[in-house]
């Protein structure tokens, strides 16, 4: 069994079974990422989804580290 979820920073589709965290981001899935606030911090992540979401249109990871290219 598998449970497909698309990364909520960066769309990147992955089994919630078999990772907590996006193969391609890092973002550790929580799966409520839509009901936090803009500026909320979840307990799993080290960033709010929003700053996430501004380094991956900078080409990062929620590490700041460059992402790889797309496979
Ligand atoms: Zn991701």
């Amino acid at each position: 069994m598998s449970e497909m979820v698309n990364c909520p920073i960066c769309g990147t589709e992955f089994d919630l079974k078999k990772l907590d965290d996006c193969p391609y981001c890092d973002w550790t899935y929580v799966g409520y990422e839509n009901d936090l606030e803009p500026n909320e911090k979840e307990y799993f992540n080290t960033m709010t989804v929003k700053e996430a979401k501004e380094n991956f249109k900078k080409g990062k990871n929620i590490w700041g580290e460059s992402l790889p290219k797309k496979l």
